[in-house]
């Protein structure tokens, strides 16, 4: 339950402090995210039977073998709506406000988790977009949310990864995504890093930058991202916006 306190004061502190004209939820005028968007999204991180993990099964021809790349993602969120209209504001809209909030849920995640188990963080890196897409929007997102997520828990954040291939994973099929992106990391001797992004689906992205720290030297690599899609398909659609609906005062 410690938990969970922690989690809403840390949230709660994130929204008084941040101010916007659109709620980025739902996008009506309020002076930050609205607080109908907030509790929603309050009350699936707090729920006990809230997604915890996206666990990313096997390996693909060409990972690194010395290492266990069956990969488990660290997921603030199921994909819900509000959570999704967040990503994308964050994404295409550069909102800080949606950084905040979520940003600090998966802090949070992040911390519980590394505590939980034991595992301390040296670094916080993050998986670019392409370089053309970071052109067009002026701001790289997953970024923007490494970088705060670095801030909250006191460690550095580093530019580690470069995205070799200029191919984005949004609009491909699933049998593209699953080949994935490329990335070459820097030199990264025997330390243990987080890497974020914002959504993961068919974890070829996180997988492929865990690839490419693993080979430039990390001792340990731990993902995490904002949102699962596969677990906001699987258990999140079908229980837990029902159960925030109902229990909403
Ligand atoms: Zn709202």
């Amino acid at each position: 339950m410690a938990i969970i306190a922690i989690s809403k004061t840390s949230l709660s502190n994130f929204a008084g402090r941040v101010f916007g004209t659109a709620c980025p939820g739902c996008r009506q005028v309020s002076v930050s995210v609205c607080a109908n968007c907030f509790r929603q999204i309050s009350q699936i991180e707090s729920s006990l039977s809230s997604p915890k993990f996206h666990a990313t099964v096997g390996k693909s021809a060409g990972d690194a073998t010395n290492n266990d790349l069956r990969t488990q993602v660290i997921v603030a969120f199921g994909y819900n709506k509000v959570v999704r209209q967040m990503i994308l504001s964050m994404k295409y809209r550069n909102i800080r406000s949606s950084v905040a909030v979520l940003g600090s849920a998966l802090a949070d995640r992040i911390l519980q988790e590394t505590i939980n188990s034991q595992k301390a963080i040296d670094c916080i890196a993050w998986a670019p977009t392409t370089a053309t897409r970071r052109l067009e929007r002026g701001h790289d997102h997953a970024e923007m949310l490494a970088r705060f997520v670095a801030k909250e828990l006191q460690v550095p954040c580093r530019g580690l990864l470069r995205r070799v291939t200029n191919q984005p994973q949004t609009g491909r099929t699933r049998q593209q995504r699953l080949i994935g992106p490329r990335f070459v990391s820097r030199p990264i001797n025997n330390q243990s890093v987080v890497v974020i992004d914002d959504v993961v689906t068919t974890g070829t992205t996180l997988r492929r930058a865990t690839q490419a720290l693993y080979e430039s030297g990390a001792k340990l690599v731990i993902c995490a991202a904002v949102a699962s899609t596969v677990l906001w398909q699987s258990s999140i659609e079908s229980c837990e916006p029902a159960k925030a609906r109902r229990s909403r005062p």
